[in-house]
């Protein structure tokens, strides 16, 4: 069968460091152990938003030498521990995230399943996939399947609508996602015919990746047009990266360049704690500051809940700057403008007149 352009651009992506020297001039011989320990790929598409070595589109997808550095741990989120078979992770009563792929378009370095991702034993087999089929099937709570990896949409058209049917026809699940960094590395992959395919399975939400507002481009916005214009709903999750948008006017524009790309903000996270990524930790004070500044400087609509996934898989918690205080029948609510303004409380409870 004849190769799609998207299958043909995965072929040509960057898998070595040296591939980039003659390009930029960095020292690509000392980073040769960093690639032999977490796999590189960078599409021709992604390669080329790069402007110079260090930019905030390098940073994402370019071996550095602080990733050996072992801070942090494997698992971060005891995801292992949470799979009931290894294509499910299962943390929460009602939704699942379904590991249907171990590769990705291009590696983030910052990627949370660095443990395994595009790693050679990260390969999804068809009785793996097999198996979570059946548990989501077999365990009626389930009302909301997370397609993720690795990423789905990496899977052939076929593959991909034979699993989405599968999961589709389960009578207690009531939504799919769809986790995929496709729209930010790969967008030549959002074809006409994946939008058709993918068309059939509403009530489908998909939740891209994107980072900076240097990674909105117009193939992105063509991309994120065609899913939209399926009846996908498009939401965002942002990962606080420090040296790449740890600042409240890089949010700010992200937020709602994204807007205008038909896509809403849906989660701002906190890095986990992963091996070989603590570089681009910030504080959680940085990330409180920029949530604080969005709010009245953007539309509301483009302001997502910040999250830190709590390590030990406790979940998602999201932090709010702190508005409100308490003073003792009464609440000090401190406005955008930085003024502490009244506001009486109510007791929850019912006087003797009834009301
Ligand atoms: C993040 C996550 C989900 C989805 O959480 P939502 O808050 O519903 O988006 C589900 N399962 C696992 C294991 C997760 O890490």
């Amino acid at each position: 069968m004849a190769q799609e352009s998207w299958q043909l651009a995965l072929q040509n992506s960057i898998v070595r460091v040296e591939q980039l020297a003659t390009r930029f001039e960095f020292d690509h011989r000392s980073l040769i152990p960093v690639e032999s320990r977490y796999p590189l790929r960078i599409t021709p598409y992604y390669a080329d938003l790069i402007e110079q070595v260090g930019d905030p589109i390098w940073k994402q997808c370019v071996p550095d030498l602080c990733e050996l550095d072992e801070t942090g741990f494997i698992d971060p989120l005891a995801e292992d521990e949470f799979s009931p078979v290894p294509t499910v992770i299962h943390r929460y009563p009602d939704r699942v995230i379904f590991y249907v792929s171990g590769v990705c378009a291009s590696y983030c370095r910052f990627c949370t399943r660095k443990r395994k991702i595009g790693c050679s034993d990260s390969s999804v087999s068809f009785r793996e996939l097999r198996d979570g089929i059946d548990y989501i099937a077999a365990n009626t709570q389930i009302r909301d399947v997370i397609f993720s990896g690795g990423d789905p949409l990496l899977l052939p058209d076929s593959v991909l609508k034979d699993l989405l049917q599968r999961i589709h026809a389960i009578p207690h699940v009531e939504i799919i996602r769809l986790g995929s960094r496709i729209p930010v590395t790969l967008p030549e992959r959002i074809t006409e015919k994946l939008c058709t395919m993918l068309k059939q399975f509403a009530p489908l939400y998909l939740n891209a990746h994107f980072n900076h507002p240097r990674e909105l481009t117009a193939e992105a916005k063509e991309a994120c047009g065609r899913l939209a214009d399926a009846g996908i709903v498009l939401g965002n999750q942002t990962v606080l990266l420090r040296g790449v948008n740890d600042d409240p006017h890089i949010i700010a524009e992200l937020f709602r360049g994204l807007l205008k790309m038909r896509v809403r903000p849906y989660y701002l996270h906190q890095m986990d704690l992963v091996s070989g990524t603590d570089h681009f930790r910030t504080s959680v004070n940085t990330g409180l500051t920029i949530m604080h500044s969005l709010r009245g400087e953007v539309s509301g609509l483009a302001i997502p809940n910040y999250v830190i996934d709590l390590p030990g898989g406790k979940g998602k918690v999201e932090l709010l700057p702190k508005y409100v205080k308490k003073d003792g029948g009464k609440l000090l609510i401190k406005a955008r403008d930085g003024s502490v303004v009244e506001y009486p409380e109510v007791l929850d409870i019912v006087t003797e007149r009834g009301c």
